[in-house]
């Protein structure tokens, strides 16, 4: 493990524990989440060490890496997937008129592969062997290891994509400043990530499954988001939220809670946050983050 003493966002050194949290998926470890107190992000502390993280992603229900079709929460899974991807690809790419791009842990390749078929040059950046080698089964022709990243050459790309990634990368700031380089000067990043402030979290407390630890190693708001991309040089010019994500993490956390996934209480809280975020995207359970260049 390792104890972090200052915030992985500004650096700051004051901040105080919020909450207690359990890894669900994997070893039923108790976690601590901190809380800055300059600028409210939040951060799993301590945290596994980039060497011992690997057992923390040993587990059947962590499907976020593979294409399994067994069981209703998964058959549901790759449902909302196939709907998601064109929703992304829409929203994000074909929007900000990008040709080449970088999806930065990149999976199994489904948004790699959809956008290959679009006929964008697209590079993918995973860190898991076999999610990266169904990648390339798929046809991906160009996925790396992470660190392929500071090979990838300055002002290349147009578009740099996260979907649910960042909060997983041991070196925050290191990682961000290579996006900023490679990108070309009008080059769009995209971060999704789950928000800690959404109606959702507030509901579940230490329940809300994208806690997630210790595999969500950062827990984001609109504040701390905002503040690390100024500090690394990049504007937020537009948030969108992602609609059936609040009815997948409720599904998770009512398990989590109460030991049953209980369907239509999961839907009432999903229809709520979405509702919610209708007026306010601070309520999203999870943020689709669009930034320039500054
Ligand atoms: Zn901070």
């Amino acid at each position: 493990m390792e104890k972090l003493t200052s915030c992985p966002v500004c650096l700051g050194e004051k901040f105080k524990e919020v909450l207690s949290c359990t890894d669900y998926t994997t070893t039923k470890e108790e976690f601590v989440i901190c809380q800055c107190s300059d600028c409210s992000f939040r951060f799993t502390n301590p945290r596994p060490d980039i060497n011992e993280s690997g057992k923390y992603y040993q587990s059947e229900d962590y499907i976020s890496h593979t294409d399994s079709k067994k069981g209703l929460l998964n058959k549901l899974y790759q449902i909302a997937r196939d709907y998601m991807i064109a929703t992304k690809y829409k929203s994000t790419v074909k929007k900000y008129n990008a040709k080449s791009l970088v999806d930065y842990g990149c999976g199994t390749g489904d948004f790699l592969k959809y956008c290959i078929d679009k006929g964008h040059s697209a590079i993918g950046l995973e860190i898991d062997d076999s999610a990266r080698k169904i990648a390339l089964n798929k046809g991906c022709k160009e996925v790396y290891e992470p660190s392929h990243l500071s090979n990838i050459s300055s002002d290349s790309a147009d578009i740099i994509t996260l979907w649910h990634v960042l909060e997983h990368i041991h070196d925050l700031h290191p990682t961000v400043k290579h996006f900023n380089r490679i990108l070309n000067a009008n080059g769009t990043l995209v971060i999704a990530v789950p928000n800690h402030e959404s109606h959702d979290a507030k509901y579940y407390g230490k329940y809300w499954a994208a806690y997630d630890v210790p595999r969500h190693l950062y827990h984001f708001n609109v504040a701390s988001m905002t503040r690390l991309m100024s500090d690394e040089g990049f504007k937020l010019i537009e948030t969108r939220t992602m609609r059936l994500d609040p009815f997948y993490i409720a599904l998770l956390s009512n398990k989590y809670q109460s030991g049953g996934m209980n369907p239509i209480k999961a839907i009432y809280i999903g229809l709520v946050s979405n509702l919610k975020t209708l007026f306010n995207i601070r309520n999203s359970s999870s943020i689709i983050y669009i930034f320039k260049k500054q």
